[in-house]
């Protein structure tokens, strides 16, 4: 029996159709996956979504592929491109109606038959409906073509004319429609142009006040018309203010990462990517790595449209639109394809036929429209970059870095002589990328929305990490003032790095460890340096981030050893891999997961690739035998998976563990801290990361700016949680390495729970020493009593500060 795959939009209706068609089945049914929706709620197609839809419906006899409208098309075209080439020729795609079309195809699939046969009856699947309603048009006939154009003429009211934005938005309104239509700049004496092509829309040069003439011929073309000249009445939806070059002061920003820098604006992706001189394999090998890359920058930019229509305006997500639009675009696609016919290599005819369009833009007389050939640089820049599998060319940055995001593996690499700062337009303040540069000591501000994209490759900023604000080129005496207020910070870390050699004891007299959180030997060094009493935390994901192959074991063992001799003597805790959340890896994150920071991440992880796992313990041991190092899994929630990691552990070390290595686990699921004794056969010490266990606990995604002001973790029920693991730990250790172990305000009252040891930031190692310091433990201890009787995180706060 044939499988059938349903394409749509929305998810939600991609269901409902499927349980409608289910209601006509009896008996044996066909095979009927989804692939609609980038998530439960928000609206778009994914040809990797479709593609893995089709393998898992897959059968001899085929897969018909059901859509709905618009980029539906285009993604599962894309999707049957990316397919095996010996699946790819037994799936049909069906210009049928999605909800009519599913019916009448799973009633033939049902009843045995053929995919043809199958096809064929849901493309007529029209035929009763327009019997009874009158309709002459034959079902499955194709739209009449010859008939007169119908004609209407708007004038372009938006201030900089139909560029990559509204015409977006027109290409986007034209594709839904049964109907063709050519757009004439009147004014301009250019075109017609297709209006399903959003290079060609977009490079008439109509600019405002021009006179534009609308030709639709097809089925719907009378409606196309209408729905075009209401659009141009309404100046494309398009909203003025996000238009505009930055104020002199931007507003907005949220603090990411603490401090101040003064630097030129520095735009990462600013820098293209070179292009190597042989490109290996055929026309068709080439064709398909350009798909794959077209399909992996479309799931970035889907993933951060999404995201951003979700925390802001929706005039800021439909920047993305545009981009997502040319990425679909025929005539570019077909530029392209034309090149790699020709021989050339896939990336040398991608670059040349982007470098086409964005020429055309460059060539337009208005001068915000050549500003737009940017837009098409930088999207063509990321499929590059996909194809060629490097990185956004941080490296070359030198200023303060200005950027739309931030993977955590572009994160890792910010190298802090460099990048004195970095200005996001997106992201959220408890980002793995913004742990990452609190970690370097780079100051950071996120969400400083798409007007932080436009400011100018060297213009100089002012970054206050602090107060969470972007000075963009501010005058003479503000600058000085922000000179003058940069040198004190310098000299009072400068006292406090002079400290930083004593331990931390409180004023009771009990010493308190105060580690490091690190990622790298740099970060070793620096930690070392700073006068850490160890590494709590090595993220060790790092090392596996951007790359294709996990490290092999003797790689791992020598980064694991520098990072040991950094220490020299003084502990660390190597975590084991803690990656999907917003940490995938390419060669072991899970597929599509409706909620990744719920997922297979972190122990679960790692227990499914015991090789991995095994290959890291091996080199934790090698060390171990050297050095005084301990070995911790992330995300663990139950006594099981910490029985099946020690076995592993065992394993990897023949059964006899270094003397000196300790074993310990996360605290990051709210049960593990409840059930904390049961656990205690197994560890010698607990990690509480906050990070997690306040996104658990209080149920708030920790990268989700609406609920930073939420996910607090001074929030009584986390602090609860805490209090509840302090009290079972026995002999085993309690340390907090989440990121409230840096904050002063929350030391006194995590050594009043019974923490016994913190892990932070390299660069807030020498303030947290001296906070400890200050610290009575009675007075503590009645600090946090009174804080686990508090109502609200913000209570808690008023107490401590
Ligand atoms: C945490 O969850 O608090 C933690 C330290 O781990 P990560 O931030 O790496 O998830
Ligand atoms: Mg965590």
């Amino acid at each position: 029996m044939i499988g059938i795959v349903v394409v749509s939009h929305s998810r939600a209706l991609a269901c409902a159709a499927v349980e409608l068609a289910g209601q006509m089945l009896h008996g044996p049914r066909p095979r009927i996956a989804v692939a609609a929706g980038l998530d439960d709620e928000t609206l778009g197609t994914d040809a990797v979504q479709i593609r893995e839809a089709i393998e898992r419906v897959d059968s001899p006899d085929g897969v018909l592929v059901l859509l709905d409208l618009g980029s539906a098309v285009l993604s599962a075209e894309l999707a049957r491109d990316l397919l095996e080439p010996s699946t790819r020729e037994r799936v049909l795609l069906s210009p049928a109606p999605l909800v009519e079309g599913l019916v009448v195809a799973a009633v033939t699939a049902a009843g045995g038959g053929s995919a043809a046969e199958v096809a064929q009856e849901a493309a007529g699947a029209l035929a009763g409906k327009q019997a009874h309603l009158g309709v002459t048009v034959g079902a499955g006939e194709p739209a009449e073509t010859g008939d007169e154009a119908v004609r209407g003429v708007f004038v372009v009211a938006n201030a900089h004319g139909l560029h990559a934005r509204p015409a977006a938005r027109l290409v986007a309104q034209v594709r839904t429609l049964d109907a063709q239509v050519q757009l004439s700049d009147l004014t301009a004496g250019t075109g017609p142009v297709s209006a399903t092509s959003l290079s060609r829309v977009a490079t008439l040069g109509a600019r405002c006040g021009h006179e534009v003439e609308v030709a639709v011929t097809g089925s719907q073309a009378a409606e196309a018309l209408e729905q075009i000249l209401g659009l141009a009445a309404r100046r494309f939806d398009e909203v003025d203010e996000l238009e505009r070059a930055p104020a002199a002061v931007s507003a907005g920003p949220v603090a990411a990462s603490p401090g101040i820098a003064i630097g030129p604006a520095c735009r990462a992706d600013a820098r293209a990517p070179v292009i190597p001189e042989a490109e290996p394999g055929d026309p068709a090998a080439h064709w398909r790595r350009l798909r794959e890359a077209i399909a992996a920058t479309r799931r970035d930019l889907a993933r951060t449209r999404a995201r951003i229509g979700r925390e802001a305006a929706d005039a800021d997500a439909a920047i993305f639109d545009a981009h997502l639009m040319l990425l679909e675009d025929a005539e570019l696609l077909a530029d392209v394809r034309r090149r790699i016919e020709s021989g050339c290599g896939a990336a040398r005819s991608w670059q040349e036929a982007i470098g086409v369009v964005e020429q055309e833009f460059h060539a337009l007389n208005d001068a915000y429209l050549r500003a737009r050939a940017a837009d098409v640089r930088a999207v063509g820049d990321q499929v590059l970059r996909h194809l060629l599998g490097i990185d956004a060319g941080l490296a070359s940055v030198d200023g303060v870095l200005v950027a739309g995001d931030l993977a955590p593996s572009d994160a890792a690499d910010l190298d802090p002589r460099r990048i004195r700062a970095v200005v996001l337009a997106y992201g959220s303040p408890t980002s793995h990328a913004a742990i990452l540069a609190t970690a370097k000591g780079i100051p950071m501000l996120v969400a400083a929305g798409n007007r932080a994209l436009a400011i100018a490759d060297g213009t100089p900023v002012v970054v206050d990490g602090d107060a969470g604000l972007l000075l963009v080129d501010p005058p003479p005496d503000v600058l000085g003032e922000y000179e003058k207020r940069l040198e004190q910070r310098r000299r009072a870390q400068a006292l406090a790095y002079a400290a930083a050699g004593r331990p931390a004891i409180t004023k009771d007299g009990v010493t308190v460890a105060v580690n490091a959180n690190i990622a790298s030997v740099d970060d070793a060094k620096a930690a070392a340096d700073t006068h850490a009493d160890g590494a709590g935390l090595v993220r060790t994901e790092f090392l596996f981030q951007s790359r294709t192959e996990p490290p092999p074991v003797a790689e791992q063992e020598a980064v694991y050893r520098a990072i040991a001799e950094a220490f020299n003597g003084r502990r660390v805790v190597f975590r084991t891999l803690d990656v999907g959340g917003d940490k995938p890896l390419p060669f072991s994150t899970p597929g599509h997961e409706a909620n990744p920071f719920l997922g297979v991440r972190g122990l679960r992880l790692s227990l499914r690739h015991r090789e991995l796992l095994l290959d890291q313990l091996t080199a934790v041991c090698a060390v171990a035998t050297d050095w005084p190092v301990s070995v911790m899994f992330p995300m663990v929630s139950t006594v099981d998976e910490v029985v099946a990691a020690t076995a592993l552990l065992d394993e990897a070390c023949y059964g006899h563990r270094p003397e000196g290595l300790r074993v310990g686990i996360m605290v990051e699921v709210p049960a593990v801290a409840l059930r904390a004794a049961a656990m205690l056969p197994h560890v010698d010490f607990f990690s509480v990361g906050t990070n997690d266990l306040t996104q658990f606990a209080l149920a708030a995604e920790r990268g989700n700016p609406a609920l930073a002001a939420l996910a607090d973790p001074l929030d009584p029920g986390v602090l609860a949680l805490i209090a509840a693991l302090c009290r079972q730990a026995g002999e085993a250790t309690v340390s907090v390495c989440g990121e409230i172990a840096a904050d002063p305000a929350a030391v006194p009252l995590l050594l009043g729970l019974g923490v016994e040891s913190l892990s932070v930031s390299v660069p807030a190692v020498a303030t947290v020493k001296q906070r400890v310091r200050e610290v009575d433990r009675a007075a503590a201890q009645a600090l946090a009593a009174r804080a686990l009787t508090c109502g609200s995180a913000a209570e808690v706060r008023a107490l401590v500060v």
